[in-house]
């Protein structure tokens, strides 16, 4: 298959609405969209990424109101929560929709929903006309692509087509919220906070009330449970560069918010200014020190506010830990 570079979100939408695979940008990361309702399509989207497919996709809708393309009912807390925060990164899980192909659900009865804000996507959307299944745009368990030529290293070959346009990228995934039962559960946290849902539902809880959501949430979000962002170089995370250790004939990469002393041994290195620039760049960071042939990334642990909640969740995944 050619992977065609593609410009115009008419296209794009043309191909999904063809069954093709197509990656395009979100205010998250790329995500790699197929019509949610073609099981053939689905099928080869969890073939080119290597998607385990007990995995569930996120479906994506042009607007809120398009809820019922993918949802069976609208809960009181989804509702609550879409007036709030949609369109942007969050997704509520609702019960599904019988037209959502049940691959995309990963066999689950409920599906899990979400209205992006980026214009491209929204566009692309708005012209498909139908729901949108769209994973990470990158090799499942490698770090999620938050640029055209990231999504093209993993992807160029499998899939049909990547939208050729950077922007500006939160850069980590949506907030997964469980509107299903009596109190809403942040499967996975993310881009929008959780103290950010309590201000809208009180009552909301982490799934796993430890530092860190995603430790116990495997059976309730069983994407959560396979190895995850893991570039080719072993990750370390570390409170600070001053715990940089280099062994004899190691190539280190270094990121963070503090400076690190410049060595013969160091690669590449990316120190950020503010936290949101330092989970806005991550994934790709971790690209580039597998391109520098990095041996070991030193990784500077996230203070555990705002985003930083969700990056460290991520950088604990890069690492292996769970
Ligand atoms: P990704 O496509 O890599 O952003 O991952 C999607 C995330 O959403 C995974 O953590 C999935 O487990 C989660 N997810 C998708 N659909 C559901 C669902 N119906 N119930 C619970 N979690 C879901
Ligand atoms: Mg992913």
């Amino acid at each position: 298959m050619i992977t065609a570079l593609i410009k115009s979100p008419r296209k794009a939408a043309d191909l999904i609405r063809a069954g093709g695979l197509i990656a395009f940008p979100t205010e998250t990361v790329f995500g790699l969209g197929v019509d949610a309702t073609n099981d053939e399509a689905v099928r080869k989207l969890f073939d080119a990424k290597g998607r385990p497919s007990s995995n569930p996709l996120i479906v994506h809708i042009a607007d809120a109101s398009r809820w019922s393309d993918a949802a069976a009912t609208l809960t009181p807390s989804a509702e609550a929560l879409l007036f709030e925060f949609a369109p942007g990164p969050l997704t509520v899980v609702l019960p599904k929709r019988t037209e959502v192909s049940t691959l995309v659900t990963a066999g689950l009865n409920t599906v899990g929903l979400r209205v992006p804000s980026h214009p491209i996507a929204a566009e692309i959307l708005h012209v498909a006309g139908r729901p949108v299944a769209a994973p990470s745009a990158n090799l499942s368990g490698r770090p999620s692509g938050t640029r055209w030529r990231s999504v093209l290293e993993d992807l160029d070959g499998r899939i049909d087509a990547i939208f050729q346009q950077d922007g500006h990228s939160l850069g980590v995934e949506s907030t997964v919220v469980d509107c299903t039962g009596d109190v809403a559960t942040v499967l996975r946290c993310g881009a929008v906070t959780t103290e950010q849902i309590q201000r809208v539902l009180p009552d909301a809880r982490e799934i796993a009330g430890k530092s860190h959501c995603g430790a116990y949430e495997g059976v309730r979000s069983p994407g959560t449970m396979h190895p995850h962002y893991q570039p080719r170089a072993k990750v370390k995370l570390i409170d600070s560069p001053t715990s940089v250790e280099v062994a004899e004939g190691a190539r280190v990469a270094y990121c963070g918010l503090l400076p690190i002393k410049k060595q013969d041994a160091l690669v590449a290195s990316a120190v950020f200014d503010t936290l949101d620039d330092y989970a806005a760049a991550f994934y790709e960071f971790l690209r580039e020190a597998d391109r520098h042939e990095a041996t070991i990334i030193y990784v500077q642990y996230a203070p555990d506010h705002g985003i930083g909640h969700a990056l460290r969740d991520r950088q604990l995944r890069a690492a292996g830990e769970r």
